[in-house]
């Protein structure tokens, strides 16, 4: 049995089932970018498999996630089409520099329910025909991690040289956020127990960790983001992925949102964040592109300062100096801060007690 908060996971089943009922059907698409860092040459792509277990299950998945708007779903996925982008894609970029594959199925790859085992072994003799792959990304959760340790194993061998790098959301080292605010069917120790697994396979581990779940005040949302990092550095993650809070459709994120009971986190607590994070943890790699950043649904400040503040994130990330007075950069940053200091914060946030 999953830990969950049953009023929760009933709203978030609920608005799940009628969202999905009321959207077209679209046939499933990949998509696909090259982009470059450094030395590589990356890759992505997202491939539309039958979508997140935990997403489609009775529990209705994550409060604030709508990948499953997009995934496949009961539509069959067209594996030669998918392996043959990808093959596509390996021959087209020059073979001097080194590539790193991220491939995101908005679910769990090594969940065969939704990435066929079919699909990911023959990704895998893939990666062995191109040696200039040097990483291939993917992402799980937690208990496919734990429960499938011997398929990993596996992958990994097969494509050795090339690194194996999973990402896992732990979003929060609260097992009651985690439980009311998330729904997120999963306790602390199961994250701990995935790292330990893949750290004694040798694969590098990525950590997602989100800004700012439904029921936490801008200040709540801080202060638990900040000690999840600290949680994720302490069990070894090779690096970290913050995630600010956009609101998607279905989700329980976007019910509150409607009825202005919510409100996406602030573009200077992220700031905050990142810099403090940088500034503790220098040798972890980092990673903050925040979706429809300075948007309405994303996180955002006053709208005058939104591209600023998006662009020292992205100084921080690349080790470049920002003003220490967020002030100066822009007068909203007083009206942040009072915000974050003030005992009793009541700005669109919404109590669980008051769900409904
Ligand atoms: S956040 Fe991850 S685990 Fe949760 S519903 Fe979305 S894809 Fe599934
Ligand atoms: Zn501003």
């Amino acid at each position: 049995m999953p830990s969950i908060n049953q009023l929760v996971a009933t709203k978030v089943l609920q608005l799940r089932h009628e969202h999905l009922k009321n959207i077209t059907r679209r046939e499933p698409k990949l998509w696909s970018e090259i982009t470059e860092e450094n030395e590589y040459n990356i890759i992505t792509m997202v491939i539309p498999t039958r979508g997140c277990s935990w997403a489609l299950s009775e529990y209705g998945g994550c409060s604030v996630c709508g990948y499953i708007n997009d995934s496949s779903r009961d539509l069959s996925i067209p594996i030669p089409t998918i392996l043959s982008e990808i093959e596509t894609l390996l021959k087209k970029i020059e073979t001097k520099k080194r590539i790193i594959l991220k491939i995101f199925n908005s679910g769990s790859f090594f969940d065969e329910s939704d990435v066929p085992r079919n699909l990911r072994e023959n990704i895998t003799k893939l990666i062995q025909k191109y040696p200039h792959c040097s990483q291939l990304s993917v992402e799980s959760r937690s208990e496919y991690v734990i429960n499938y340790s011997n398929i990993i194993e596996k992958t990994k061998k097969a494509i050795d040289p090339t690194i194996l790098e999973v990402g896992i959301g732990l979003e929060s080292s609260n097992n009651s956020i985690l439980r009311d605010c998330w729904n997120k069917g999963m306790r602390v120790s199961d994250y701990d127990q995935a790292v330990d697994v893949l750290k004694n396979i040798g694969v590098k581990i990525k950590t997602y960790i989100f800004i700012k779940p439904p029921f936490l005040t801008e200040y709540e949302a801080l202060i638990d983001s900040i000690s999840t990092i600290n949680h994720a550095v302490s069990q070894g993650t090779d690096s970290i992925s913050i995630n600010p809070c956009s609101v998607q459709n279905g989700t329980l994120a976007h019910y509150l949102y409607k009825k202005d009971r919510y409100q996406p986190p602030w573009l200077w607590s992220i700031l905050f964040i990142v810099s403090n994070t940088k500034k503790k943890y220098p040798q972890i790699k980092l990673i903050c592109e925040p979706t429809a950043g300075g948007k309405p649904r994303g996180t955002h400040n006053c709208g005058e300062c939104d591209i600023k503040v998006l662009g020292y994130i992205k100084d921080i990330i690349d080790n470049q100096p920002i003003p220490s007075d967020y002030s100066k950069i822009c007068s909203c940053a007083v009206r942040w801060y009072t915000l974050i200091t003030s005992p009793i914060e009541l700005f669109r946030t919404t109590k669980l007690s008051k769900l409904g």
